[in-house]
C-alpha cells in the first residue's frame, strides 16, 4: 500500500496527464444533461458523449482521448439510488476517469497502461489486483483470451487472479443492436478485514462475490462487434476501447480509507454536516447512512443545478427535487430542521470548483435554488408525512404490506412528498410501494396537465425509409455522400431536379393538386427547425414556366443527410426528375431572423440585469413573436423589465454588426460563449458575437440572422410570467409584429382618446377624474337604495308574527345589500330579545342573497341559523352556513322566495314542538 496520501484532486489529474503522455486528448467532462439525446435522462458513463463515434456518425479530430466525466446514475437503467448512503461504494453522482481509443490502439495498450498506470505511477501492490475477461456461457461468443494473456503479460501480475464471466458482467452492449464488445474489469482486494460476511457460514471472498472485500475500480470495454441481431455479430472494421474508472473508488483506495465517504473528496461534506449537528465522531459514525445521503445527494443537486438542472415536477427536474428533498429530510432525521444544504453546498464548491468551473460560475443558483426547495419542502412535508403514517396504520390493521400506487402519487402531487421519501418511510415502518401503480398515476397527471410532451417520442420511424432513399439516390450518383446540400445561410433559393416525391410512406412519381407531398432536392435553403427556430415555409416550382406549385409548410431532417420539405401541391402535377426552384419565404424568414438576433439580445441583457443565473431554459423564434425561458426565481419587476427592453433597443440601435465565426468549440468556450445545456455541439461550432469593441453578447447557434442589429428595427415585451418552478418566460415581437402592435395600440388609444373628448396625453387623468366620479355616484346610488330599504325594512318589521313567545319576521328587502341587511338583524335583535329574523334580496344577478340570525337565548334552546338558512336556501336552490346566532346563504333562483320565507314561520313552530 502506498504510504503517501495523495488528494483526489491529483488523482485526477495525474490520470489525465498519464494518458497525455500517452498522446491522448484532454477532453472535458459534458454536462449532465445528455445533449440531443431525450431517451437518457442523465449522462450515466464516459460514453455518452462519444456515442456517436461508436456509431460512426460522428467524427472527433483525435483518435485517443481522456477525460473526467461527471456521471448520474440515478434513474432508468442505471440507478444505484437504493445503495446510496447504504454503502460505501455508489453514488448517484460521481466521476468516472476514462480512456478512449477510436479505432486506434486495443487490448494489447489499454491493459498494458492501466496496470502500469495502477502499479508504477500508484504504486498498487500487484498481489491485490484481479482481473476479469469475458467467457460466454452460451458458448456462441469467442472467449476473451487475447485480454487474458495480455493480463498474464504484465510484470508481477498473477496469472491466477485472472478470472472469467459471462455476459451480464463481462459482455457491454451499447443497445439491442449496434456496438459491443467482451469487457475487463480490474478489482481491488481490500484484506480480509473489508469482508462483512465472515460470519455466515460457508462464506468465501471472491471477486464479483457477495461481500465487500474486493473492489471493483475499471472497467475496459472493447468494442469489437456489431450486433445485427439477437443471434448475429459481426466484426467491426474499427475496434474501440471505452474505459471507466470510479475516481471516488481510486481514491479511496490509494488514500487508504475504507469508504468513498473518507476520501478527500466527501469526508469535507460529512464534516460540514457534523459541524451543524455537533456530533461527536462517534455519534455521526451511528448515524452515517444520512451524513453519506446527504453528502450524496447535495454534491449531485450542486452539479446539477450548475448544468441548468432545477427542482421541478417532471424527468430531470423531478430527480433534483427528489434528491434535495431526500437530503432534506435526512437531515430532519438528525436534528437539522432549517435549511442546511446550501452550507454544505459551498464545500462541494469549494472541493470541486477548481476542476469544474461551472460550479463557481453558477455559485448564487446553486445555494438560492437548493434553500428554496429546502423551504418549499418544509412547508408541506409535515402534513405529508402525518398523511402517510395514517395511511400506513389503516393498512397495518387491515393486515396490508403495499401502499398503492394512487396514494403515494397523491402525497407527492398534494405535500410534495417524492415516492423515493414514501419508499424510505414505508420501508422504516415494514412496507413496501406499489411503484408501478405510482407511476401510471403520474403519468395520467403528466398528460392530463399537458407536460407529455417534454420526454415523448422523438417521431423518426421514417428514418429506416429514408436512409434506404438516400442510399438508392447515392448509388444512382443523383446525391453525393453527404446527403442533400443545406445552407440556409446563403441560399433563399436554390435550382434543382425533384430527387424524389413521398406521400403516406410510399415514393410517387407524379402528384396532383390537393395532395400532399415530401420532396427531396438536391440542395436547400429552407431552415430544418433546431436551436428553438422554426421551420422556413415557401414554395417549390416547377422550372419550366410555373406550370406547378407546391406549398411547404414544414421541412425536416429525418435522418443525417435528408432533408424533406413538407407542403402541399397548390397546382399542377409535379413529377420526380423534374427540373424545380426551393424558394424560402423570404418576408417570413426575415421577421424570424429578427426574433433570433433579439432573443440573444435578450438573453445578454437578462444577464445583465438579473445576474450571471439567469440562463436560458428553452426557446422559441417563430415569425409572429420570440419566447425566451430563463432560470430565475422570481418574477421580473416591471422596473427591470423595462429597463431590460430599453438596453435591447439601445443595442438595435447600435446598429452592430453581426460576426460568425466557426471555431472549435473549447476556444469558443475560453472564449467566452454561452454553451446551453441540453444542447448537442459538434467539434467545431458557429460562433455568433455581438459588439464591437466590446462584445456583449456571446452565443454558440445555428440558426440564422439579421447582418446587423439595426434590421430589428424595434424590440418590445408583450409579457412576463412564470413557465415552471424557478423558470420564468418572456415574449416579446420584433419588427413587423412590433410594428403591427404599435399600429393597433396607437388605434386602441385613438379610440378611447375620442370617446373621452380628450387628447391621448391626457388620457390617464381624464380616465381618474372618470373614475372618481363613477366611485361618487355609486355612493350615492348606494346611499339611496339603503335609506329606500331602511323604509321597507321599517314596514316590513310591523309584520313581525308571534310564535308562542318567539318574534318572527321573515321578508325581502330589495335594494338592499348585505352589510346592510346585518344591520338590520341588529336592530331587530334590539327590537325583540327572543326572535329569528330571515332577510333576504335579490341581487343584481338574479340570484337571491339570505341571511338569517337567532338570539342567544334561542340558540341555548336548540335553535341555530346555520341550519336555518340552509333550510331556507335549499328552497332556493343554494346553500350556505355560519355560526349559530347568524348565517349567510345564497341561492340560484329568486322564483321560489315568497314561498322560501314562508317556510321560516313553519320551521319555527316545528323547532319550538320538539
Ligand atoms: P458496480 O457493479 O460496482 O455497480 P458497474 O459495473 O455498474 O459497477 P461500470 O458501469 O462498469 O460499473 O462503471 C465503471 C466504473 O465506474 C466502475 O468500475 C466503478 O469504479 C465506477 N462506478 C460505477 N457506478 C458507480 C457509482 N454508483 N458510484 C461511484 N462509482 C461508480
Ligand atoms: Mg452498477
Amino acid at each position: 500500500m502506498t504510504s503517501e496520501k495523495y488528494s483526489g484532486e491529483r488523482i485526477r489529474q495525474e490520470f489525465i496527464e498519464f494518458f497525455s503522455e500517452h498522446r491522448h486528448t484532454f477532453v472535458p467532462s459534458s454536462p449532465l444533461v445528455p445533449g440531443g439525446d431525450q431517451t437518457l435522462l442523465f449522462t450515466n458513463a464516459g460514453m455518452v458523449q462519444f456515442k456517436d463515434v461508436f456509431l460512426g456518425t460522428d467524427k472527433r479530430p483525435y483518435t485517443r482521448a481522456a477525460n473526467s466525466q461527471k456521471c448520474m446514475r440515478v434513474a432508468g437503467k442505471h440507478n444505484d439510488l437504493e445503495d446510496v448512503g447504504q454503502d460505501n461504494t455508489h453514488h448517484t453522482f460521481f466521476e468516472m476517469l476514462g480512456n478512449w481509443s477510436f479505432g486506434d490502439y486495443y487490448k494489447k495498450e489499454a491493459i498494458t497502461w492501466a496496470w502500469q498506470l495502477l502499479t508504477e505511477v500508484w504504486s498498487l501492490p500487484r498481489e491485490n489486483l484481479w482481473a476479469t475477461c469475458f467467457k460466454d456461457e452460451k458458448g456462441e461468443i469467442p472467449s476473451d483470451e487475447e485480454a487474458a494473456n495480455e493480463w498474464k503479460s504484465q510484470p508481477g501480475f498473477n496469472p491466477a487472479h485472472v478470472m472469467y464471466f459471462g455476459r451480464k458482467d463481462n459482455f457491454w452492449e451499447m443497445a439491442e443492436l449496434g456496438p459491443c464488445g467482451p469487457c475487463s474489469e480490474v478489482h481491488f482486494d481490500r484484506g480480509l478485514k473489508y469482508c462483512d460476511m465472515k460470519q455466515i457460514p460457508g462464506h468465501t471472498c471472491q471477486v464479483n462475490g457477495d461481500c465487500k472485500r474486493f473492489l471493483e475500480l475499471w472497467n475496459l470495454v472493447f468494442i469489437q462487434y456489431n450486433r445485427l441481431s439477437p443471434t448475429v455479430l459481426e466484426p467491426l472494421p474499427a475496434k474501440h476501447v471505452d474505459t471507466g474508472m470510479g475516481l471516488e473508488r481510486i481514491v479511496s483506495v490509494l488514500q487508504d480509507t475504507d469508504s468513498n465517504y473518507k476520501t478527500d473528496l466527501l469526508f469535507p461534506l460529512l464534516r460540514a454536516t457534523q459541524v451543524l449537528t455537533q456530533h461527536n465522531d462517534v455519534e455521526m459514525e451511528i448515524n452515517l447512512t444520512p451524513y453519506r445521503v446527504i453528502a450524496d445527494h447535495t454534491r449531485a443537486a450542486t452539479f446539477l443545478i450548475a448544468d441548468g438542472v432545477v427542482p421541478g415536477n417532471v424527468g430531470r427536474n423531478y430527480i433534483c427535487r427528489m434528491i434535495i428533498r431526500r437530503a432534506s429530510r435526512f437531515g430532519t432525521n438528525i436534528g437539522l430542521h432549517d435549511p442546511f444544504l446550501a452550507t454544505i453546498a459551498e464545500k462541494v464548491i469549494e472541493t470541486y470548483g477548481g476542476f469544474y468551473p461551472e460550479l463557481l460560475k453558477n455559485r448564487a443558483a446553486i445555494l438560492s435554488n437548493l434553500t428554496r426547495e429546502e423551504e418549499r419542502f418544509t412547508q408541506t412535508v409535515e402534513s405529508g408525512v402525518a398523511k402517510l403514517e395514517n395511511l400506513l396504520v389503516k393498512l397495518q390493521i387491515g393486515d396490508k404490506k403495499i401502499l398503492p400506487g394512487e396514494q403515494s402519487f397523491d402525497l407527492y402531487a398534494t405535500y410534495g412528498l417524492p415516492l423515493e421519501i414514501t419508499r424510505d418511510i414505508s420501508r422504516e415502518r415494514g412496507m413496501e410501494v406499489d411503484e408501478t401503480g405510482f407511476r401510471e398515476a403520474m403519468e395520467k397527471h403528466r398528460l392530463a396537465s399537458g407536460a407529455g410532451e417534454a420526454f415523448g417520442s422523438q417521431g423518426g420511424e421514417d428514418a429506416e425509409f429514408y436512409k434506404d432513399l438516400l442510399a438508392d439516390l447515392e448509388m444512382g450518383r443523383q446525391l453525393g455522400q453527404e446527403g442533400v446540400q443545406y445552407n440556409p445561410y446563403e441560399w433563399i433559393e436554390v435550382q434543382g431536379t425533384v430527387l424524389a416525391m413521398v406521400s403516406q410512406g410510399e415514393t410517387i412519381i407524379e402528384a396532383k393538386p390537393g395532395d400532399w407531398v415530401e420532396v427531396l432536392i438536391p440542395r436547400t435553403g429552407f431552415y430544418v427547425e433546431s436551436g428553438g427556430q422554426v421551420a422556413d415555409n415557401g414554395v417549390i416550382l416547377g422550372d419550366h414556366g410555373e406550370t406547378w406549385e407546391i406549398h411547404i409548410t414544414d421541412v425536416r431532417k429525418p435522418v443525417a443527410g435528408a432533408i424533406i420539405h413538407i407542403g402541399q401541391v397548390v397546382h399542377g402535377h409535379p413529377k420526380t426528375g423534374e427540373p424545380a426552384i426551393a424558394r424560402v419565404d423570404h418576408q417570413r424568414r426575415m421577421d424570424i431572423m429578427r426574433n433570433h438576433t433579439a432573443t440573444h439580445l435578450l438573453h445578454a441583457e437578462l444577464r445583465e440585469v438579473l445576474g450571471d443565473h439567469a440562463r436560458q431554459a428553452g426557446s422559441l423564434v417563430a415569425s409572429t413573436h420570440l419566447r425566451f425561458d430563463f432560470t430565475h426565481p422570481q418574477a421580473v419587476t416591471p422596473r427591470q423589465l423595462e429597463a431590460i427592453e430599453a438596453s435591447v433597443n439601445k443595442r438595435i440601435l447600435g446598429n452592430y454588426d453581426l460576426t460568425i465565426q466557426y471555431k472549435p468549440l473549447q476556444q469558443a468556450i475560453s472564449d467566452g460563449a454561452t454553451a446551453l445545456f441540453g444542447e448537442k455541439y459538434g467539434e467545431t461550432v458557429r460562433n455568433i458575437t455581438i459588439g464591437e469593441p466590446e462584445i456583449f453578447s456571446n452565443e454558440l447557434c445555428g440558426g440564422t440572422h439579421v447582418n446587423s442589429t439595426g434590421d430589428i428595427g424595434l424590440f418590445l415585451i408583450t409579457s412576463e410570467g412564470s413557465a415552471a418552478a424557478g423558470i420564468r418566460r418572456i415574449e416579446a415581437v420584433t419588427g413587423t409584429a412590433a410594428y403591427e402592435l404599435v399600429q393597433k395600440r396607437f388605434k386602441i388609444l385613438k379610440r378611447s382618446s375620442n370617446l373621452l373628448e380628450t387628447s391621448p396625453e391626457d388620457l390617464p387623468s381624464r380616465a381618474e377624474q372618470i373614475l372618481d366620479e363613477l366611485a361618487e355616484v355609486r355612493k350615492t346610488i348606494t346611499e339611496l337604495r339603503r335609506s329606500q330599504a331602511r323604509v321597507i325594512f321599517h314596514e316590513k318589521i310591523g309584520e313581525t308574527k308571534l310564535i308562542h313567545d318567539v318574534a318572527v319576521m321573515a321578508a325581502e328587502i330589495p335594494g338592499a345589500d348585505s352589510d346592510i341587511l346585518r344591520l338590520f338583524t341588529d336592530q331587530f335583535r334590539q327590537r325583540y330579545p327572543t326572535g329569528v329574523i330571515v332577510l333576504a334580496t335579490v341581487n343584481s344577478d338574479g340570484k337571491p342573497s339570505l341571511i338569517a340570525a337567532i338570539s342567544e337565548d334561542l340558540v341555548n334552546r336548540g335553535f341555530n341559523a346555520g341550519e336555518l338558512v340552509k333550510h331556507v336556501a335549499a328552497l332556493l336552490g343554494g346553500g350556505g352556513g355560519g355560526r349559530p346566532t347568524i348565517a349567510q346563504a345564497g341561492g340560484k333562483d329568486a322564483s321560489n322566495l315568497v314561498e322560501a320565507l314562508a317556510s321560516v314561520s313553519v320551521w319555527v313552530s316545528e323547532h319550538l314542538n320538539k
